[in-house]
């Protein structure tokens, strides 16, 4: 089976076993409840804050894709993700996040809310789709969203696959005004003179580092230095996945004053990030 001899490593051979049928049985359905979830509106976007950990005031937000089958319930996006990006069909779910995304924040704006930024996640799908920033134009034309307002958020991966297409559709995106940012920095193995060669404003600081500094000094070594990393190549730094209170001290402390985590807010559907939002507004006063 493909799938699996891949995973496996070259020049290994495979017998066929039942768990591998099902396996790619399973994988058949999913493409097939993704394309009619598509049509009949089972996919969702939800928003996670981000925040200025001092302040503790709205800076932007996250869009989370989520898929709610009817059949098998809610499917995390670790899981459809993968499938989607083999079967192409990531090309419209992502074009349908950004037309989500953007619109959502243009909602919030036009009830005049503060402005913020939204962050859309990109595969390296659909970074080597020809037709992406034209995707993109049709979805900021389509709500009459400012380029200004919209983050893209790539991983290390994203940039190793195809490497000059990407730099120019990233300077292109740069052109449109749009912000740059970096996702899982710290766990992909690209040098910080390769990475200083890419047009990034962003490094969001992987939740790894942020979850090790539970684990004493070691950890807070690594995230130390990965903050003095990020700082050194003079970018905006964003921690991810701060759950407690005693990480956000660690991170104000070493000058990383942007995060977004559990502690101050789960993915939400966009009205419950509106009244967050607007509840985070009020208290501020
Ligand atoms: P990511 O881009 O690194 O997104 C952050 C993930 O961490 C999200 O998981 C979020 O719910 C979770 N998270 C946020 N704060 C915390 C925290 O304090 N603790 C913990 N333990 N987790 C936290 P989610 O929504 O399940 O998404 C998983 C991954 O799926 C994303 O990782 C991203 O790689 C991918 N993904 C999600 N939506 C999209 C999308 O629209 N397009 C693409 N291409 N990928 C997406
Ligand atoms: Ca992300
Ligand atoms: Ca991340």
């Amino acid at each position: 089976m493909l799938f699996r001899s891949k995973e496996g490593g070259r020049n290994r051979f495979e017998f066929f076993d039942p768990s591998m049928g099902s396996q790619l049985h399973e994988r058949f359905r999913m493409e097939e409840s993704m394309r009619r979830g598509l049509a009949k509106g089972a996919f969702h976007v939800h928003f996670q804050p981000q925040i200025d950990a001092r302040t503790h005031t709205v800076l932007g937000m996250e869009a989370l894709l989520r898929w709610d089958d009817p059949e098998m319930g809610s499917i995390a996006p670790t899981r459809f993700i993968p499938v989607a990006e083999e079967t192409g069909l990531i090309l419209e779910l992502g074009e349908f996040v950004f037309r989500e995304a953007l619109g959502f924040n243009q909602s919030l704006q036009t009830e005049g809310l503060p402005q913020i930024r939204v962050a859309v996640n990109l595969s390296s799908v659909q970074m080597l789709d020809p037709r992406l920033i034209e995707r993109i134009e049709n979805c900021l034309a389509l709500t009459g969203a400012d380029p200004h307002f919209l983050e893209v958020e790539v991983t290390e991966s994203v940039l190793l696959e195809g490497s000059d297409k990407t730099l120019a559709t990233l300077l292109r995106m740069k052109e449109l005004g749009i912000t740059l940012a970096l996702d899982d920095f710290g766990t992909g193995y690209s040098s910080l003179s390769y990475l200083h060669h890419f047009p990034f404003d962003i490094l969001k600081i992987d939740q790894s580092f942020i979850q090790a500094l539970s684990s004493a000094v070691p950890g807070r070594n690594l995230a130390s230095t990965i903050i003095a990393m990020g700082k050194s190549l003079g970018m905006e730094l964003v921690a991810e996945g701060v759950e407690h209170l005693e990480q956000a001290h660690f991170l104000l402390a070493n000058g990383c004053n942007k995060a977004q985590g559990f502690l101050y807010g789960y993915p939400m559907s966009p009205e419950d990030f509106r009244a967050f939002f607007r509840l985070k507004l009020e208290t501020d006063q």
